[in-house]
């Protein structure tokens, strides 16, 4: 890309960048072109509460939601992850991206210690798309994947942890911003690269999910991505399953609280319903909690929730788990990390 700034000095100055472009095996042209349409917009909103800076609220939504029906195909052919019934080879990828902005920040160094930029990159995007768009037939002949076309991974130095939006000129192209300072301040070390994963995971939702052009709450959003996070088994150890499931607490709230939630709704109504859900704001031009949910699952979401406490409360008096297994990805990198 151009914006990084070349410099002949022999000493690397403070501002110095790289670019890296990654060539992925597979592109969009597997896709039908015709049917590509307006993906979902940047990252929505909720002003993130333990970590600032991560994905801002979105502007516009997309006018017209169209997007790329995934090709129908057999049951998956020896791959591993039942769940999420598709090769490597089925799925798509976008061009991928690496920008650092300041190779002399220590974060640099460390994400580069610690994240093989070409193999984890592409591996965080397929987990994505899987937890997303793939889940054996017939339910997947009816998801459908936004255009993104390319995904440029920024590393800077900025306030937060990292958040995702278009790029300026076409909205196909996402670019996740992630802070260098976050990268370089997490500990311990052998935390860094499932804490990466993690959030890379995280704002790779964002890149792919779809959100009722713009009209989808925030709490949704951030749940889903947190939701494919947890998915991959790359939950950062202060993930609590039950937190903030109190008297007050409510099932928008977001990022993990959500995506157990997610998860509970996963187990209760079969594999996919996340995937249906997603597959539902795509379609839906503009969300109304009632209407929804009843559609989607049948009842109205307080009463999932009301639900969802009742069975946490249960476990917790069994003492026991009544859940389902949690899906591990196929390289499944080792739990960690903070929220983004
Ligand atoms: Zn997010």
């Amino acid at each position: 890309m151009s914006r990084s700034s070349h410099s002949g000095d022999q000493s690397i100055p403070h501002t110095a960048a790289l670019d890296i472009e990654i060539d992925t095996r597979r592109s969009r042209k597997d896709l039908d072109p015709d049917l590509m349409g307006i993906p979902p917009r940047s990252t929505p909103v909720p002003p993130p509460v333990f970590m600032p800076g991560m994905s801002p609220a979105s502007s516009a939504p997309p006018a017209e939601a169209t997007a790329t029906p995934l090709p129908i195909r057999a049951a998956s052919s020896g791959h591993h992850d039942e769940d999420a019934g598709a090769a490597d080879s089925d799925i798509a990828l976008p061009k991928l991206r690496l920008r650092i902005d300041d190779i002399s920040h220590p974060g640099a160094a460390v994400f580069l210690s610690h994240y093989d930029a070409a193999r984890d990159f592409e591996h965080c995007v397929r987990s994505v798309l899987r937890h997303l768009y793939y889940i054996s037939p017939p339910v997947q002949k009816h998801l459908h994947q936004p255009p993104t076309r390319s995904v440029t991974l920024i590393l800077r130095d900025m306030p937060g942890v990292a958040y995702t939006t278009g790029s300026d000129l076409d909205d196909d192209h996402k670019e996740i911003h992630f802070s260098l300072a976050y990268i370089a301040g997490v500990q311990p070390s052998a935390r860094r690269h499932a804490e990466i994963m993690g959030v890379v995971t995280h704002e790779l939702v964002h890149c792919y999910q779809w959100n009722a052009r713009g009209s989808c709450p925030g709490g949704l959003i951030e749940g889903v991505a947190d939701w494919v996070r947890l998915q991959c088994e790359l939950a950062p150890p202060h993930w609590k399953r039950g937190e903030g499931t109190g008297d007050d607490g409510k099932w928008d709230a977001g990022y993990q609280r959500t995506a157990y939630f997610l998860d509970y709704l996963e187990q209760r109504f079969g594999k996919g319903t996340v995937r249906q859900l997603n597959e539902k704001l795509r379609v839906t031009k503009k969300y109304e909690a009632k209407g929804f949910w009843t559609e989607l699952v049948g009842r109205p979401v307080e009463n999932l929730w009301e639900d969802y406490r009742e069975a946490l409360k249960k476990e917790k008096d069994d003492g026991t788990r009544d859940g389902v297994d949690v899906k591990t990805c196929e390289q499944g990198a080792v739990p960690t990390a903070t929220q983004a």
